[in-house]
């Protein structure tokens, strides 16, 4: 196999970085292609909480003026991961959540900042480091996307391009007169370039303008084709369906290990799964949940948000009382359905445990002591909480949507009878369709020795990044042999 050079550009990286789930993709993935002879460095902005943790940054590029400013490259290591640096002060010198300033609202000046890093991306595919030529940038989310466009628009040779889409609600647009700030040329802005809607689309260009386009789960590759969940870009990922494909997520598991994990108090394994009783009390006792033996422990760990769909959860508190089932959720976001969450919890002291915040150690006590975990979501393009649930024997109760439905096996008659189910499905994506899974995961959780299976089963699957970093490096060599044949991969 020829090693092969790649570059990823991303706006997060864990654990340098992180916001959501990109961090996480972009964090485990060049330790994982190692394995298949790809060395894949990470550039990244060079925001405080950057270059505060990066070990020993040397610099080697600087530039007199990169979008209003100076800027310098550095080439730094965190553990394994191989960084560059761009040190950009006047874009990302600024505290905080790095795209959103200290009012709640995105900085005034991302499209700069974010095709800085795109522009530098592609400066670094062209060459700009005679000691690092990458022969294929893999860049991701909107604020990766012009990478392509810089390389599209320019007369210089580039690399081959794969273009990774997270979340297709987030677009990055901005305004069409900035053209010429970015650097862009004025042919670029056509509905085959960068123009989406009038403005410039960071995402569209992205997606437009690489080789290859991957998504975090095989069935929200699909999903985004149809109207429904395309998010205006359905035409365009229908146009370019036979370069779209999806590869599904892994987790970490040296982060999410129930046998090794130290943040709970009883660490189990397959083979001692009684000892998850500990976990369940203190996470009963965290909640103030009563400790009755033989209730189902409904977990949840998310987002508040509408994507996520826990407002249906909210109207189906009536069957989860009459069920007698208890919950114990931890989440954060629109202030409205925090409110709500409290309330149910106020008028249900003992059955309903809620605690809002962003919590990591209270997070892998509900894995590792709730019974079954839900994830109601409308669209979910892979989702980790799930993953992380199967290997803590947290049976998931999901959504029949996008990585959702390609990671859990839901345990019908036949999936049963093969012993191969993991959890509990429902579609469509409703209120009463909730409710009716819930009283089916109830009733399974009342055959003690299905569930049982079910638990084993999920905690045997292979949630790691082995078989993702394969698609990966597959997807890869594939590009590269195609843009050149004649030098098989
Ligand atoms: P998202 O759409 O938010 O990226 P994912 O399921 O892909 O959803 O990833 C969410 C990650 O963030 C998971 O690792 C989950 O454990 C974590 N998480 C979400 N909400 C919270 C919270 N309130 N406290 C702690 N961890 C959280």
């Amino acid at each position: 196999m020829k090693p092969i050079t790649a570059l990823s550009v991303a706006s997060e990286v864990y654990p340098l970085i992180k916001t959501g789930g990109l961090a996480d993709v972009t964090g485990a993935l060049p330790g994982a292609l190692a394995a298949h002879q790809v060395t894949l460095l990470t550039l990244i902005p060079g925001y405080p909480a950057v270059l505060k943790a990066i070990d020993k940054a040397e610099p080697v590029h600087h530039f007199a003026d990169l979008l209003g400013g100076p800027a310098r490259l550095l080439a730094a290591r965190k553990g394994e991961l191989q960084l560059l640096v761009l040190d950009a002060p006047h874009l990302y010198d600024r505290p905080g959540n790095p795209y959103i300033g200290p009012d709640g609202n995105d900085w005034p000046d991302n499209a700069q900042r974010f095709a800085a890093l795109a522009r530098v991306g592609a400066e670094l595919g062209q060459g700009l480091l005679p000691g690092f030529v990458p022969e294929l940038i893999h860049a991701h989310d909107w604020q990766a996307g012009l990478t392509a466009a810089y390389l599209r628009y320019s007369d210089r040779p580039g690399p081959a391009t794969v273009f990774t889409v997270h979340n297709l609600a987030f677009q990055g647009q901005f305004p069409h007169e900035l053209l010429p700030v970015l650097g862009l040329p004025p042919n670029s802005f056509t509905m085959d370039g960068v123009e989406y809607y009038g403005a410039i689309g960071f995402l569209k260009a992205g997606l437009q303008l690489s080789d290859r386009i991957t998504t975090v789960s095989p069935s929200y590759a699909l999903e985004i084709q149809a109207q429904d969940a395309g998010m205006g870009l359905d035409g365009l990922l229908r146009q370019r369906s036979h370069h779209l494909s999806g590869i599904l997520n892994g987790i970490d598991e040296a982060v999410w290990d129930p046998a090794t994990d130290t943040r709970i108090p009883a660490p189990y394994s397959t083979r001692k799964l009684h000892a998850r009783a500990l976990n369940k009390a203190a996470l009963r006792e965290h909640f103030g949940l009563r400790s009755e033996t033989d209730r189902l422990v409904l977990g949840v760990i998310s987002r508040l948000s509408w994507q996520k769909g826990l407002d249906m959860l909210l109207e189906t508190i009536p069957v989860l009382l009459s069920e007698g089932i208890q919950l114990a959720l931890l989440g954060t976001g629109d202030a409205e359905l925090e409110t709500a969450f409290r309330q149910v919890a106020q008028s249900h002291p003992g059955q309903i445990g809620v605690a809002i915040g962003y919590d990591e150690n209270l997070a892998h006590l509900i894995q590792a002591g709730a019974d079954a975990l839900l994830v109601p979501s409308r669209f979910e393009p892979c989702g980790l909480t799930q993953l992380c649930a199967l290997r803590y024997g947290t049976v998931p109760v999901v959504a029949r949507v996008g990585g959702l439905s390609d990671s859990i096996i839901d345990a019908n008659e036949m999936a049963l009878a093969a012993g191969v189910a993991t959890g509990v499905q429902f579609a469509p994506v409703t209120a009463d369709r909730l409710a009716a899974a819930l009283v089916r995961a109830h009733a399974l959780y009342c055959d003690r020795p299905v569930w049982k299976t079910l638990q084993r089963n999920g905690m045997r699957a292979d949630v790691s990044w082995r078989r993702p970093a394969e698609h990966y490096a597959q997807l890869y060599r594939a590009l590269l042999n195609a843009r050149n044949p004649h030098v098989a991969m």
